[in-house]
């Protein structure tokens, strides 16, 4: 007897694409920039959100979307400086997808929004195939992960419109490379941006702002 084999990924990835596009277009909508932050967990993302309220949040109305597997402890975060937060629970789930996205756009007052942060679950691997409907994809990759990520994980690497090279402040304990990560970053993706920074002290964050504040002013219409 011969077995029957479902192809069930595609299937799931087409939908999610197309709830994406609905996603994308109900944002432009309302004149928002949506930014899609990745990265391993621990690398650094809801740090780099709190730098970023705390530089942004008199310029630009944000609200951040935060994904996790459970708890709401970054979205208590971000609450906490007065920032519209959703926390999407994906109760196992490894990625957020463009469903849980729009039930998150559904609860923010889009007419008051300008810039809506989602931090994805922490995962270089499925984040890379679910598109949520964000503007821009922004990866971060901390040092003591290492210089040889974008061999492993080339698909979120291609992906990226910019790369955050976090927590510069430890390269003297840790065997990164910076040339060779430059390198397999340039051979796989040449235009994204790649910034080297630490959200902790805070070094090389103005090129972070300065190319958000830029993606800000473009989707201004
Ligand atoms: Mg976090
Ligand atoms: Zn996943």
């Amino acid at each position: 007897m011969s077995v029957k084999i479902l192809t069930i990924k595609e299937d799931i990835l087409g939908a999610n694409t197309e709830n994406a596009k609905g996603n994308e277009e109900l944002v432009d909508k309302h004149h928002i920039l949506m930014i899609n932050i990745t990265s391993s967990p621990g690398a650094g993302k809801t740090s780099l959100i709190m730098q970023t309220i705390g530089r942004l949040k008199e310029k630009a109305r944000m609200a951040v979307i935060e994904g996790d597997i459970a708890s709401s402890i970054d979205a208590d975060k971000v609450s906490g400086e007065g920032i519209p937060a959703i926390q999407i629970n994906t109760a196992g789930a490894c990625h957020l997808d463009a469903n849980m996205i729009r039930k998150a756009l559904d609860n923010l007052d889009l007419d008051h929004t300008d810039l809506i942060v989602i931090e994805n679950v922490g995962n270089l691997i499925c984040p890379a195939e679910f598109a949520l409907g964000a503007h821009k994809q922004v990866l971060i990759l901390s040092v003591p992960e290492g210089d040889d990520k974008p061999h492993k994980y080339p698909l979120m690497f291609t992906q990226a419109d910019v790369i955050l090279i976090n927590k510069t402040d430890v390269l003297p304990h840790f065997d990164f490379n910076m040339s060779a990560f430059s390198k397999a970053v340039s051979g796989l993706n040449p235009a994204a941006a790649v910034y080297p920074i630490s959200a902790k002290t805070g070094e090389g964050l103005e090129q972070w702002f300065s190319w958000l504040w830029d993606a800000l002013e473009q989707r201004k219409v």
